[in-house]
């Protein structure tokens, strides 16, 4: 065959994919060529050759073997590549000249089904956004599970549901304006016609072959509409194969979901830890005992969006307590669904004809699970929950046909063997046996040559190169009959063959390439009928998902102690014994001391929580955040009992020194933040502000603290329950002036004048940093601390900014007549003044303190 054919229909392709590296198959290989080979050879460490393609001009070329394509393609994605996969599409065999090739699909980051290239426990998702004046559609796809769903959000909602998606790719179409903070992953811009509603509503109708939208639910949403156009564009350029798959489109609203934003989810700790990103240290990590990759994807799904419906949320209560309740049960349960594999996956991969045999029978031991889950769950007392046994559905059917038609450790890929069971298919049963047969002759000409030549050495062998042979040693060569016919020559003897052998090796050739097309050909028709049975089997995958989830919620609440919260729609937050779900495992068993909350919209509707550094005062407002997410997702929660009304919001803002995760906080952030939660917070929704007004100087935070606290207090529209810690100590006095503000702090003891933290939240105020105890501990020389309280003494006794005098005087007073009072001091005196030493880290501590010195010094 020639080469410059070759080279020609690869720069046709080629030129449909200009971004893309085009992966080309020859034969067992995938190669790459010019550009793209260089890229690939340094990005997967191959080596770079060249090829001769015609004209004696060489071209740069780097080929990995098809079978290692999985590994390539993760390391090309995860660095950003996109990957268009070529493959020979006529048949090899029969076509004379040129094979045809095609791509058959574009491997991108939102769009991969390779399970290595996936995480188990959680989607993958593509979207699609397509903003227009305020509103902006937002469509997202699984590929790999089939979930299409699409909304239409306000433009100040999007990156929270881009953050709540963590979407591996994004499609925005080229004209549109997309807002940086969007793009939180690789974005892809594709033609903006598509955002044309009229255009994308006729592809809506067309692919699902209906005349309306409504069943939809989304007639009324066209930027929702473009987006879903938009991805079924991008699908049908990149994904040939998966276009067919997409039967369902739900539209949602995130009305009836709890709102947290980007900050929240972050500083909640919910998916990843603060400090190092990674899954340990986040609440995830602890209440993730889902044993299904389907089980572990409707958790995340959960957190991410707690539910504000109380009938609902009873109803996944009731379904944690009937297996919290049941320990045999779910004992049982959970051994079963250990088995269960990810059948929405695989489900996919049959469907688009690229699953292998082995995942095939992962499938059928999926499937096998209904009838016993579905008789353990129907032993269930509890009547509230029948709706699940009764959402199993019977794929006894599938199951059945999987049984027969392969067999149980069937090899890796099909066209090899060894995947159908005998007894399945006629035609192939004829073929092997004849092989068998054929073998068996084979492997009996051994003694039988023998026997005729009287050649004991004798040997019947194979080899690749030559096929069956008869091997025979030197000192026997002249007792060789005629017929044989010399092969080889070998050091030690000659190799045969004889025209009986080479009838009976052709018979079994030819039969095992027979046996690897039926072979091919029956899987291939075993995948299309599971496809057929695709709605059940998707049932059953998201009925496995419920019991595996609702049984491992159930299993933390009886590991962990949880209990069921009261749900109710008043105003009230009422805890007792809480606890801070990930912090009490870290500190072990018995060691996290529980803390009791009152919030109520009538009289504790701010509580101002002081404390010193490390005493537990960011714990604790989160542990009642928390707390209020776990049971708007319907588990139980960490504490002794618990009285939980509804929250549409949880709003958190932490303090600059506490924002350890972006690093990107400045001042301005720390208030564009707050700003944002003043605007959006109802009466309904829960504030939690940590340290707020560190980012600036001490009065201007002071004050500005203290604003946001009457504004939170006194503006009706906000009236949020809030949990405000501070370090100002000033604030306490609010709650002399503000009805609903109520104080508490972390409880210190002194002992032998050392301070000892006790973690225990109680009433009333506290006006004591114990930083110059934290300096103590911290080494500081006796002379040092002695001065230190000195000054801190001083300064104590002088102060006229008593916290009730600040309250008093609320917002009119200018700064500077609060300043007067250090005007004609030494400037060290001021400085000192205005550390925040509760703050400060005993390095930073102690380096200040030498600078001062050297101030004084000089002054
Ligand atoms: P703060 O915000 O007051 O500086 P943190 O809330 O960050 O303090 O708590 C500091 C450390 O104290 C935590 O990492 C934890 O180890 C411990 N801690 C906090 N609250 C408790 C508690 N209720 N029981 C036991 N240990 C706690
Ligand atoms: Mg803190």
């Amino acid at each position: 065959m020639g080469t410059v054919p070759i080279r020609r229909q690869y720069l046709d392709i080629k030129r449909q994919y200009p971004d893309v590296l085009v992966f080309f198959r020859l034969g067992d290989f995938y190669e790459t060529f010019d550009e793209d080979a260089q890229i690939v050879s340094r990005e997967l460490a191959i080596t770079l050759t060249s090829r001769e393609m015609g004209r004696g001009r060489r071209y740069p070329m780097a080929g990995i073997p098809y079978h290692a394509l999985d590994g390539y393609l993760a390391k090309l994605i995860n660095r950003g590549y996109k990957v268009a996969i070529c493959e020979q599409v006529g048949d090899v065999a029969l076509s004379r000249g040129l094979v045809e090739r095609q791509v058959v699909r574009v491997v991108t980051p939102g769009t991969v089904v390779e399970p290595n290239l996936l995480d188990q426990k959680a989607n993958n998702y593509l979207v699609a956004v397509v903003p227009e004046g305020e509103e902006v559609g937002i469509a997202y796809i699984d590929v790999s599970t089939g979930e299409f769903s699409i909304a239409q959000v306000s433009q100040a909602e999007v990156s929270s549901e881009l953050e709540r998606l963590r979407p591996s790719e994004i499609l925005v179409p080229d004209g549109a304006d997309p807002s940086g903070s969007w793009a939180i992953a690789p974005v892809t811009t594709i033609d903006g016609s598509v955002a044309d509603p009229d255009e994308a509503r006729q592809l809506i109708l067309d692919h699902f072959g209906v005349a309306t939208l409504e069943p939809f639910g989304c007639e009324e949403q066209p930027l929702a509409i473009s987006a879903a156009a938009a991805i079924l564009e991008y699908l049908t350029a990149t994904q040939k194969g998966a276009l067919g798959l997409l039967n369902r489109l739900s539209t949602y609203s995130l009305r009836a979901y709890m709102v947290l934003d980007p900050q929240t989810r972050r500083n909640l700790e919910l998916f990843r830890n603060a400090r190092s990103g990674e899954i340990e240290g986040s609440l995830l990590s602890v209440i993730d005992l889902a044993r299904t990759p389907v089980g572990g994807r409707l958790l995340q799904r959960w957190i991410g969006q707690p539910l504000l419906d109380i009938e609902e949320l009873t109803r996944r209560q009731d379904a944690v307590q009937a297996f919290y309740d049941e320990t045999i049960t779910r004992a049982k349960l959970i051994k079963l669904l250990s088995q269960a594999g990810d059948l929405e996956r695989i489900l996919v991969r049959v469907q688009r004809g690229i699953a292998n045999p082995k995942e095939v029978i992962a499938l059928k031991r999926g499937l096998e699970l209904g009838p016993r889950l579905k008789e353990a769950l129907e032993s269930m007392a509890k009547k509230e929950i029948s709706w699940l046994a009764q959402s199993v559905p019977d794929c006894g059917d599938v199951v059945e046909l999987v049984s027969r038609a392969l067999v149980d450790d069937p090899s890796t890929s099909v066209g090899e063997g060894g995947v159908v069971r005998p007894g399945f298919h006629e035609g192939l049963d004829r073929v092997r046996t004849a092989s068998t047969n054929a073998r068996d002759f084979i492997a009996g000409l051994e003694r039988k040559e023998r026997q005729k030549t009287g050649i004991k050495s004798l040997r019947v062998g194979y080899n690749r190169v030559f096929g069956y042979y008869i091997e025979v040693s030197k000192s026997n060569l002249p007792q060789v009959p005629e017929e044989y016919i010399r092969k080889q020559t070998l050091v030690g003897g000659e190799r045969f063959v004889t025209p009986e052998l080479k009838e009976y090796e052709a018979l079994i050739l030819n039969a095992q390439e027979k046996i690897e097309e039926l072979e091919t050909s029956i899987f291939r028709q075993v995948c299309a009928q599971i496809g057929g049975a695709s709605t059940r089997i998707q049932s059953m995958a998201t009925g496995i998902a419920h019991v595996d989830l609702f049984s491992s919620l159930a299993e933390v609440a009886a590991r962990y102690n949880y209990v069921r919260p009261y749900l109710t729609e008043d105003g009230e937050l009422s805890i007792s014994d809480g606890r801070h779900p990930v912090v009490e495992r870290v500190v072990g068993e018995g060691s996290f001391v529980p803390n009791d909350t009152e919030l109520s919209d009538l009289n504790n509707q701010i509580i101002v929580l002081t404390g010193p550094n490390m005493s537990g005062k960011s714990t604790y407002l989160r542990q009642v955040a928390l707390i209020v997410l776990l049971a708007q997702m319907g588990s139980f929660v960490p504490a002794d009992s618990a009285r939980i009304g509804l929250v549409d919001r949880i709003f958190t803002r932490v303090g600059l020194q506490d924002d350890l995760v972006t690093g990107r906080s400045t001042f301005m952030v720390e208030m564009v933040e707050t700003a944002g939660i003043l605007h959006q917070a109802t009466p309904r929704s829960l504030i939690i502000l940590d340290e707020i007004g560190r980012g600036t100087s001490t009065y201007d935070g002071l004050s500005i603290a203290q604003a946001v606290v009457e504004y939170i207090h006194n503006d009706s529209r906000v009236g949020s329950k809030t949990l405000f810690a501070t370090h100002y100590h000033e604030l306490v006095g609010l709650a002399k002036v503000l009805p609903r503000v109520v104080n508490y702090n972390v409880a210190v003891a002194e002992e032998d004048g050392k301070a000892i933290f006790l973690h225990k939240v109680v009433p009333g105020g506290t006006d004591k940093s114990y930083g110059i105890h934290v300096a103590q501990l911290a080494g500081l020389p006796r002379s040092v601390i002695n001065r230190a309280q000195e000054v801190l003494a001083d300064l104590e006794g002088n102060s006229h900014r008593n916290s009730e005098d600040i309250s008093r005087r609320r917002s009119r007073v200018p700064p500077g007549e609060q300043l007067s009072f250090f005007q004609g001091r030494p400037e060290v005196l001021d400085e000192l003044q205005k550390l925040d030493v509760s703050s400060m880290t005993p390095l930073e501590a102690i380096t200040k303190l030498y600078e001062l010195q050297e101030k004084a010094r000089e002054e």
